[in-house]
């Protein structure tokens, strides 16, 4: 059995910011029974770009990334739950927004492979280095989601 605190990182980017579409992207992490454990608006230099994006930083693309990312602050979220990281992987679709699957934030909101919403982790460990990344351990909230009774049986919450 997985890891009822295991956490992820999502970005609202700024495609989303710009058209308005923070309260429904957050708004499905919430209908899925997910845990905000942190959530704050910032904008991103490119330092922390470079990391965050290190693996693409030598694509013929990085700049057009790393400018998009800059134009308007972008909201980050820690959201906490059972594989959770998977989770939020299969609720964001595809990179490439217009195959994305119907009923996925980006396959629903985007068509853009650059301007694709959201973004989120992809491995529990690096699900950590990037909520340490973007969070300090004074942004994040340990509480008890009254919600938690319905959304898992009591051997998945122990
Ligand atoms: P994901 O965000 O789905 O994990 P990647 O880590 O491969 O995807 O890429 C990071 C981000 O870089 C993508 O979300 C997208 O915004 C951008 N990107 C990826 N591939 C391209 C591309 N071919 N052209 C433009 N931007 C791209």
């Amino acid at each position: 059995m997985g890891n009822i605190r295991e956490q992820t990182l999502v970005l609202i980017k700024p495609d989303a910011i710009q058209r308005g579409l923070i309260g429904n992207v957050i708004g499905r992490f919430e209908m899925k029974g997910l845990k905000v454990a942190g959530i704050k608006m910032m904008s991103l230099d490119e330092a922390i770009l470079r990391e965050h994006y290190a693996h693409i930083a030598d694509k013929p693309f990085f700049p057009g990334v790393s400018s998009f990312m800059r134009s308007s602050p972008v909201v980050a979220i820690c959201l906490e739950g059972l594989d959770v990281v998977n989770a939020v992987r299969l609720l964001c679709g595809i990179t490439k927004a217009r195959e994305a699957d119907a009923g996925t934030i980006r396959g629903d909101l985007a068509m853009s492979v650059a301007c694709n919403v959201v973004h989120a982790s992809d491995t529990v460990e690096n699900a950590q280095a990037e909520v340490k990344r973007f969070f300090n351990p004074d942004d994040l909230f340990n509480y008890d989601k009254s919600e938690y009774m319905h959304v898992y049986v009591e051997d998945e919450r122990s």
